[in-house]
């Protein structure tokens, strides 16, 4: 398996260290000493980064020169050894998420929607929004970039290859199909961002959740019926690895007459929903970046607050609710606005 693909000499050169002096979890003197602990990183040497990293996510997309600082990241926690979380916890999930062989053949038609890990939802493939799609889901086809949480970027290269062959051999190859609709933020994130970064191949067309929807709004204009509210978004780690795709969503809100109010946590400055940092037995910081979160969307007037990621949702869901802001996925929002 290749390296993780990133030049050191643009690093040498970068005057700005926007992937670190942005972190929003992590504090620097000034540029030169974040410029010095990037340095390390990249030398292979200990950081105190690579200690106290949230593992956002963010630093993938402040990096301007697509050099890949997360994904560097993740590999030197797990070459030295340092894992954000308690070595039972990852042995558990690594056992749980893993692949069970429990895949079979099947004859599916375009559009054919990835639901990645998540059977609990797929109901929500429903309507006129998914007419005649057919579902793929299970831990057999898992998009596995979860492990970017656990410094396992071994598991990445080991499972995505085999999730991928599993993807074309058991549903699209002999149904002539060559595209896939991503449902999961994350799935996306791992075919068209991490697969590339780490030398691995895919050989169908990953679409995007956001730019399925958008494309069907076009199609089903007739039925749209604006919805007129506020809602907050609820940004996940993983959209940070594919910042375009967040423009397509503000193309859709428009397109149902929702307003995306301007969050002070949102876009750039998106926080965490709190799940990682629990997983990470980091309850505190959990706990922070829940009330902040929550308090941002009751500041804002919100009476929506939408997901991207079923994670986030499930994080985030109750308290959010209870805090009198109803908590919604995307879809089911673009279904409200189509009477369904
Ligand atoms: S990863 Fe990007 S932002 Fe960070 S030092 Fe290197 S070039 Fe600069
Ligand atoms: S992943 Fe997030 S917390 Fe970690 S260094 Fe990058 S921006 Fe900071």
């Amino acid at each position: 398996m290749e390296e993780i693909k990133f030049d050191p000499e643009i690093c040498n050169q970068c005057e700005t260290v926007d992937c670190l002096m942005k972190c929003q979890y992590i504090d620097f003197a000034d540029v030169a000493e974040a410029k010095t602990e990037k340095l390390k990183i990249n030398a292979g040497e200990h950081s105190r980064v690579l200690d106290e990293c949230l593992t956002c996510y963010a630093c993938q997309e402040y990096c301007p020169y697509d050099n890949n600082p997360f994904y560097l990241l993740v590999e030197r926690q797990e070459q030295l050894g340092l894992l954000p979380a308690p070595t039972p916890i990852v042995t558990e999930q690594l056992k749980m998420m893993g692949p069970k062989g429990r895949i079979q053949n099947e004859a599916v038609s375009p559009p054919v929607v990835n639901m990645c890990a998540f059977p609990m939802l797929t109901g929500c493939v429903r309507g006129k929004l998914f007419e005649g799609a057919s579902v793929i889901v299970g831990t057999d086809i898992f998009c596995n970039i979860m492990w970017l949480h656990f410094a396992k970027n071994s598991t990445i290269k080991e499972r995505v290859p085999q999730m991928i062959d599993n993807i074309m051999n058991y549903y699209l190859k002999d149904s002539g199909v060559e595209e896939m609709i991503c449902f999961h933020d994350e799935c996306y994130g791992t075919y068209t961002s991490v697969a590339p970064a780490y030398g691995i191949e895919v050989p169908f067309k990953p679409v995007h959740l956001f730019d399925y929807i958008n494309h069907r709004l076009d199609e089903l204009a007739d039925l749209i019926t604006p919805l007129n509210v506020k809602i907050a978004y609820q940004r996940p780690c993983s959209n940070r690895l594919i910042p375009q795709t967040d423009l397509v969503l503000d193309e859709i809100l428009k397109k149902i007459g929702a307003e995306r109010v301007p969050r002070t946590y949102d876009r750039e400055t998106a926080l965490c929903c709190g799940g990682v940092p629990r997983a990470h037995q980091r309850d505190n910081l959990a706990d922070e970046l829940v009330e902040k979160n929550i308090n941002d969307m009751l500041d804002v007037g919100a009476t929506y607050c939408i997901f991207n990621c079923p994670f986030c949702m499930a994080t985030l869901g109750q308290e959010v609710a209870e805090n009198g802001i109803m908590p919604i996925l995307i879809s089911d929002l673009v279904q409200m606005a189509l009477g369904e």
